[in-house]
């Protein structure tokens, strides 16, 4: 018998009077005991993912009746419920905690020390279960660190984790571990991503560093193995204007392809993957910062080829005199432009684009590689 459940998480509450709850919806077939775990809205101003599950969801009590889901899968709808009290003034501010102005998607636990600190007496206790245990050891101290602690323990107990982000305004990319270069590479090859970004090690404790890490660390020690350890991506579904119906499904169906890929799902109407995703280092990964102030002029597009050199935008100086010449932004890179700002006044420094490039910067470091803002 399979079942569709849904499961409330209360949270400790933000003030007196609050109630901060987390929800899940699980997907349960009999025919694997493989499971995945999706989660959305992790920075709360970020809502293509919020709408690519909730066709998900749809997508999934279809093929749930027809008896097509073959593991579990637990749903996420919006992973960050602090994130989406903070409306300030009209505008959502949920990249950062305004109560102390943390990336809400950075800083989640090591479990390292944790393991090392069971390691001894307990070698035989499957990774797991390890894992959990680590888990359960961590205290927490306020909503956030809750929420953290409650969104890894799930993650935890997954072979497939997919965290569903946006940036500003861009194409479809995906940030994963080059340990699991094969996994990325058909995920996005099913979602038809052409940008894959691989680290070795980012940095900054983002969500599905969190997840990978401990694994790395049970395989270094001989306790686990590559083809056990389960895979986990971050996707970045464009920009944050891009919430819309078509492009939802379209991401829907591009994960329920990956899922089918990964023994979770039966589909027959399975499409070939159209995808020619290219790998990029992270280390190749620029964020072009902005020579002044002003406005952008861009002459390049989200998805353009650019090569090192290359005029991809003028900065328009508003504020010198008549006649003052613009500013040309060159690319830094030979590649391909993935993100540029939503907004297109910008300020000295400000991250005007991200771009990936072929070849890693030498001044690029392994566990320095996240963009702090
Ligand atoms: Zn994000």
């Amino acid at each position: 018998m399979m079942s569709i459940q849904t499961r409330f998480t209360d949270l400790p509450p933000l003030g007196p009077g609050n109630t901060v709850r987390l929800l899940t919806h699980e997907f349960t077939g009999h025919e694997s005991a493989r499971s995945a775990y999706i989660q959305a809205g992790l920075h709360a101003d970020e809502h293509p993912g919020l709408l690519t599950l909730w066709h998900l969801q749809e997508m999934l009590v279809d093929l749930h009746q027809e008896g097509r889901v073959l593991g579990k899968i637990v749903i996420c709808p919006f992973a960050n419920p602090v994130g989406m009290t903070q409306n300030v003034l009209g505008f959502w501010t949920g990249r950062f905690n305004l109560a102390n102005g943390e990336n809400f998607n950075r800083n989640f636990p090591d479990l390292i020390p944790m393991l090392e600190a069971q390691h001894i007496d307990n070698s035989a206790v499957l990774s797991e279960q390890k894992l959990q245990a680590a888990i359960n050891a961590l205290p927490t101290t306020d909503t956030v660190s809750a929420l953290r602690k409650a969104l890894l323990s799930e993650a935890l107990q997954h072979d497939v984790v997919l965290d569903l982000h946006c940036d500003t305004a861009g194409v479809l990319h995906l940030y994963a571990n080059q340990a699991q270069r094969d996994r990325a590479t058909r995920l996005a090859a099913c979602m038809n991503i052409d940008v894959v970004f691989l680290e070795h090690s980012a940095g900054g404790q983002p969500f599905d560093e969190s997840c990978n890490r401990p694994w790395n660390w049970l395989i270094d020690q001989g306790l686990s193995s590559q083809t056990e350890r389960p895979f986990a991506a971050s996707i970045e579904l464009r920009g944050q204007a891009d919430v819309n119906d078509e492009l939802a499904k379209q991401d829907a169906k591009g994960i329920l392809n990956f899922l089918a890929s990964e023994g979770l799902l039966r589909l027959d109407d399975q499409p070939p993957a159209k995808g020619s995703p290219q790998v990029y280092p992270l280390e190749g990964a620029s964020h072009l910062p902005s020579p002044g102030h002003g406005l952008l002029a861009w002459k390049k597009r989200p998805g353009d080829r650019v090569s090192k050199g290359e005029l991809i935008a003028e900065l328009v100086p508003i504020d010198a005199s008549i006649g003052t010449p613009r500013i040309p932004i060159h690319s830094d890179v030979d590649g391909v432009l993935v993100v540029q700002p939503l907004f297109k006044l910008v300020r000295a420094g400000q991250r005007v684009a991200l771009l990936a490039g072929i070849e890693p910067f030498s001044n690029r470091r392994a566990g320095q590689l996240l963009n702090h803002f």
